[in-house]
């Protein structure tokens, strides 16, 4: 599926859910990633681990600074998606999330500890 970001903010929401929540953290996309291997295979900075962080902050409403550290330093060359079996968009679900939060459809308030996605 395309996150394409001229979609509407609904739909580009419903879009990100269908790629993150499919995700079975196989692990399978990290071998791929040069922002792993440059971080010390640290979780948070390769596809899995990006991909759990969103599905955390969109499925609890958790985020940290750490895991926005993580997912604001994927460099979104999409090297880690053609390795995924169940075809998530990674680079693209990475894009959309950010997307969504510059735009303030999915907000972080305060210190970054809790997050909440609203529509407007
Ligand atoms: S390869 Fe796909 S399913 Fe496996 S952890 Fe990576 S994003 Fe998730
Ligand atoms: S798109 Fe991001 S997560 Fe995927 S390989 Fe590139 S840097 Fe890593």
């Amino acid at each position: 599926m395309s996150l394409i970001l001229k979609d509407g903010k609904e739909e580009l929401l419903r879009k990100l859910k269908y790629e993150v929540f499919r995700c079975a953290f196989c692990g399978f996309c990290e071998y791929a990633c040069p922002t792993i291997r440059y971080a010390n295979f640290r979780r948070q900075y390769g596809p899995r681990g990006r991909i759990q962080l969103i599905w955390m902050a969109l499925r609890e409403g958790l985020v940290t600074r750490a895991s926005l550290e993580g997912i604001y330093s994927c460099l979104e060359c999409g090297a880690c998606t053609i390795h995924c079996p169940a075809k998530i968009s990674i680079a693209e679900a990475i894009r959309a999330f950010r997307a969504l939060v510059s735009h303030g459809i999915i907000k972080i308030e305060g210190k970054p500890s809790k997050i909440a996605p609203v529509i407007k």
